[in-house]
């Protein structure tokens, strides 16, 4: 999170609480710590995918297995009201509404935004089964 606050013409605006939950896919693996946070920058998002992604490498990110551990894991899931589908970015993240270890940390920092079809992330959190999360460090 320090190093999202750090990236060029960027602050870091609100952070969630750090959650643990049970793993998507292969269970022999341990619990996955999630976490959202809100950042203003003037940063394009493709410019902002391209810094996210060199601080997944700086952090020696490695594919060994689909679902399998990473170190890190970073994935841009709005960007303002900005809509988009390129082969590098979709916004809002394609996957975002479908996990709550997504939601509910996105809903602890921006619960009242309302998403395209009307409804606030807030009560579209509340609607998903608790995929075992867990608060781990407020
Ligand atoms: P993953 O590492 O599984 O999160 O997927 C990373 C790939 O998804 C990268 O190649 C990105 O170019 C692409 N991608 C598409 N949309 C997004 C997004 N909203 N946030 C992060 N990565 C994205």
């Amino acid at each position: 999170m320090e190093e999202l606050g750090r990236l060029p013409i960027t602050q870091l605006t609100r952070c969630s609480p750090l959650y643990s939950s049970r793993p998507v896919g292969p269970q022999d693996q341990p619990d996955f710590v999630n976490a959202v946070v809100a950042v203003s920058t003037r940063l394009s998002p493709l410019a902002l995918l391209d810094q996210l992604q060199a601080l997944e490498q700086r952090h020696g990110r490695q594919r060994q297995r689909r679902w399998g551990p990473r170190t890190l894991d970073l994935d841009l899931l709005l960007y303002g009201e900005r809509r988009m589908q390129t082969s590098r970015l979709t916004l809002p993240h394609p996957h975002m509404l479908e996990r709550a270890f997504v939601l509910t940390p996105l809903a602890d920092i921006a619960g009242h935004v309302s998403l395209a079809g009307g409804e606030d992330i807030a009560t579209l959190a509340c609607r998903l089964p608790d995929d075992g999360l867990r608060v781990v460090l407020p």
